[in-house]
């Protein structure tokens, strides 16, 4: 693709500069065993975590002052998101992982508690992290969680069980979110850090499911998990707020993660085109394979154009919920509908494991579900148009 393409509202030379060590990574090391990893299944690749820890990968993100690369804005996470998703979804979003447990503790937590957990993660061996919130009975609705969180002598007991934890079991440290005042919704939700080896926490055996892999996810149990006061982040009843916030950013992250699927199955689906011939001729010459390319490269261009727009207004310092809400929305449901039209454009071939845009497909699924459905996105953008 033209730089055009992957660079439609200019980079900063910083920005460009690990633009090119991400796509390098991502064509070197990821694509090659992204096949694998994901036949695997449940097998985290923690080789390939470390290997890009060591490029600053897993830590661009995260504050100087506790040893991250200092590149805090949402846009610099979205174009290294969509060149490492573009290699693979599943070990793209394992890698950025990082991001989604420091958001909380960087927007909530005292400077004691950013060097306590924010600078292992910024370490040469980081260890693995991830956020808590959905429960069997409260998913779309993160204002209804049941886990409790009651005072004890110490500090807190935490009481309840979480699901879909991405990492859950293999990450030594979780922001957990519990009520302190149970049946107040937001009102009661407070976030803290749990360690995985702390008394009262285990986890479920990692879920099966459709794609991104190399991502493990569990249950966690929190049974009267006893935790001292100093693993509250921010005061009671100001987790609602960090979790929002979170997604205001992760949203538009995960847009990107979108985007790179996207142009994965752009790309593949042109070049097969250009060779794959029927009735004498490549098929891309055929007016509705060409069409259907077409579809595809504006769409990405689309979802790249949105996601980039919310990620500047969030660096800019103006909430931008309904435009997150926009670019997550319609960069997952892009690459739904282009990993939908590179399996057609490759016919049955698309459909044979042999060839990697089914599983594009299947990873693509995933990012019109987490971090708030197609549903609550346009939820929160009608909201904000009616309001
Ligand atoms: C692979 C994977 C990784 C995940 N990782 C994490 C993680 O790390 N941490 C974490 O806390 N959670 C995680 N999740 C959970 C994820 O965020 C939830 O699955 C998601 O928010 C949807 O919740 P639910 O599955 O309970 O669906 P439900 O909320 O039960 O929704 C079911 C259906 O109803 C629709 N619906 C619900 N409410 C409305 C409404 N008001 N209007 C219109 N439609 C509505 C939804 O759009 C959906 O189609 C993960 C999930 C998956 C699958």
């Amino acid at each position: 693709m033209s730089e055009v393409v992957s660079d439609p509202l200019g980079l900063s030379p910083e920005q460009r500069e690990i633009q090119a060590v991400c796509r390098e990574f991502a064509e070197r090391e990821i694509r090659p065993v992204a096949a694998e990893v994901d036949e695997a299944d449940t097998q985290t690749p923690l080789e390939l975590f470390h290997k890009a820890a060591s490029l600053g990968l897993t830590s661009f993100m995260l504050p100087e002052e506790v040893g991250g690369g200092g590149m805090t804005d949402c846009l610099t996470g979205c174009i290294v998101q969509e060149e490492l998703c573009w290699g693979c979804a599943g070990i793209g979003n394992l890698i950025t992982s990082g991001g989604f447990f420091a958001e909380p503790v960087v927007e909530l937590g005292t400077d004691e508690q950013k060097r306590r957990w924010l600078e292992p993660i910024a370490g040469e061996r980081p260890p693995l992290t991830a956020l808590a919130t959905t429960e069997p009975g409260s998913g779309s609705d993160a204002a209804s969680i049941q886990t409790t969180a009651t005072r004890s002598e110490g500090g807190y007991r935490l009481r309840g069980q979480k699901t879909w934890i991405s990492n859950g079991g293999l990450a030594e440290l979780y922001v957990v979110f519990a009520t302190v005042e149970p049946g107040s919704r937001s009102r009661g939700i407070t976030a803290f850090v749990v360690e995985k080896g702390d008394p009262g926490v285990s986890f479920g055996e990692p879920m099966k499911k459709m794609g991104q892999r190399a991502i493990v996810n569990a249950e966690m149990f929190l049974e009267d998990a006893e935790l001292a006061e100093d693993r509250r982040l921010g005061d009671e009843g100001q987790g609602f707020y960090g979790l929002m916030r979170t997604f205001d950013r992760s949203r538009v992250t995960l847009g990107a993660s979108a985007t790179g699927i996207a142009r994965a199955a752009l790309e593949y689906a042109v070049e097969y085109g250009k060779t794959r011939e029927q009735f004498g001729k490549p098929i891309a010459e055929h007016q509705a394979v060409a069409f259907r390319l077409a579809d595809m490269a504006t769409r990405v261009d689309a979802a790249r154009l949105l996601v980039h727009r919310a990620a500047r207004r969030l660096d800019a310092g103006e909430a931008v919920p309904a435009e997150a809400a926009m670019a997550k929305l319609y960069a997952s449901e892009a690459a739904m509908w282009c990993t939908w039209a590179a399996v057609q454009t490759l016919g049955g071939w698309g459909y044979s494991r042999e060839y990697p845009v089914e599983k594009w497909m299947r990873d693509a699924k995933l990012e019109e579900i987490e971090e708030g459905t197609s549903d609550i996105q346009r939820l929160i953008i009608s909201r904000h148009l009616l309001t």
